[in-house]
């Protein structure tokens, strides 16, 4: 596995109409193009059958049998059984199978427990996904108690004063819980109060960590000035753009943006962190996907077509270099294919839509083939949301309805 990414031989586009003539007989022959010549419709029958059989794998290795499931060791939704219960609850949502809901809650409980002293305070690797995620399955399962103990439960999480700012273990990934909940729950559920505090503490460190002249705001963790979505200002400016900001502070945001794409590698991709010089990861942690999907926000945000054409050109960097050797949603195929889904949904350019159907067909037609082959890495944590088949899962049954995916976790 000398590279860390396929080269990708598929046609740069294939028409809707052209692929359903050309799915009669005398189609092309081998199995990737015969699915990439599918109508849309077939294909996303195809996929949802497939993650739901994965799903149920990923319920069997992750949890067990037994409706007591295992003893929860890592109840994160990044590689844990959160993971697990957020890939039911999307498929609770589809299919409206109330056995999904019910044993998604039953996950989540587990979680509440497992989590109960962790000072993790995230949505991805801490205690407030999953609370967060237990109010939402309260309220879909129309149980009020529950709904008030999950809540509570919520606003009980403390901030401690040295936290990080990024995503996975930071400020920002606590706000991201808080932006969740009043979407999905009520939209008042987490005020303003709560939030405000947190966002000027994350505007006051990137003011100070920055250089004059340069870029407006700069963060650091674990001593690296990171860019990307998991740990950096990709991250960072994305769950900014969802909160209440003073124009000044806004101005910095559209700043931090332009002097990243201004000092983008000429490749098109983007450094993993401030100085780096290896134009390697084309990853959603590292890299030009998750700053793709930024990007697009910053669009829809902004009406700036300077950000409109960054996240196209960022999305031609992932077509070309993001078949990656791994399966998963942090970096892997699955979370680079939401790169699509999120151009096609500010765009409604069919070409997008195509790209990601190319790159689930991709997975459909060759990952567990290629994972059992050795050719492609199976992830650290086989099954999980973030790293394994999970977020397959998750990918297939998002393309069923494309216009509203949403990379997990990430894209409200
Ligand atoms: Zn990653």
């Amino acid at each position: 596995m000398a590279d860390r990414f396929f080269p990708n031989e598929m046609p740069d586009f294939v028409a809707e109409d052209e692929a359903s003539s050309a799915s009669g007989s005398g189609g092309p022959n081998d199995s990737l193009t015969k699915l990439l010549h599918l109508p849309y419709k077939t294909l996303s029958h195809k996929l949802q059958k497939s993650a739901l059989d994965l799903k149920q794998m990923v319920v069997r290795e992750t949890w067990g049998l037994s409706p007591s499931g295992k003893r929860v060791n890592d109840f994160t939704l990044y590689t844990g059984a959160l993971g697990t219960a957020f890939l039911l609850f999307k498929s609770y949502q589809l299919t409206k199978d109330a056995n999904d809901l019910k044993l998604c809650s039953q996950i989540v409980k587990a979680c509440d427990s497992a989590s109960a002293d962790s000072g993790r305070v995230t949505f991805i690797c801490g205690r407030a996904g999953v609370c967060a995620l237990g109010a939402l399955t309260a309220k879909h399962a129309g149980d009020e108690r529950l709904l008030g103990h999950y809540l509570r439960q919520f606003k009980e999480i403390k901030l401690p004063s040295d936290l990080p700012n990024e995503l996975l273990y930071g400020r920002v990934g606590f706000l991201w819980a808080c932006s969740f909940l009043n979407k999905h729950v009520d939209k008042d559920t987490i005020s303003a109060a709560r939030t405000k505090p947190v966002v000027d503490d994350i505007i006051k460190a990137g003011r100070r960590m920055s250089s004059k002249g340069k870029c407006p705001l700069m963060y650091e963790w674990h001593g690296k000035k990171y860019w990307g979505a998991a740990h950096g200002l990709a991250g960072i400016m994305h769950v900014l753009m969802d909160m209440e900001l003073k124009p000044d502070e806004l101005e910095d945001v559209k700043g931090t943006l332009h002097y990243m794409i201004k000092n983008r590698y000429p490749s098109g991709n983007y450094p993993s962190s401030e100085g780096s010089e290896s134009d390697r990861l084309v990853h959603w942690c590292h890299g030009a996907p998750g700053v793709a999907l930024t990007l697009v926000k910053a669009a829809e945000v902004f009406g700036d077509k300077e950000f409109l054409q960054a996240a196209v050109d960022a999305g031609e960097v992932v077509w070309n270099r993001g078949i990656l050797k791994r399966v998963g949603i942090c970096h892997g195929i699955s979370g680079n294919t939401y790169v699509f889904l999120s151009l096609y949904r500010l765009t409604s350019n069919v070409e997008y839509l195509y790209r990601a159907k190319a790159f689930a067909c991709f997975l459909l037609d060759r990952a567990q083939k290629l994972i059992s082959e050795g050719k492609m890495h199976g992830g650290d944590r086989p099954y999980s949301l973030f790293e394994g088949i999970g977020g397959m899962a998750y990918l297939f049954l998002d393309m069923t309805e494309p216009s509203d995916a949403r990379f997990p976790a990430y894209e409200l």
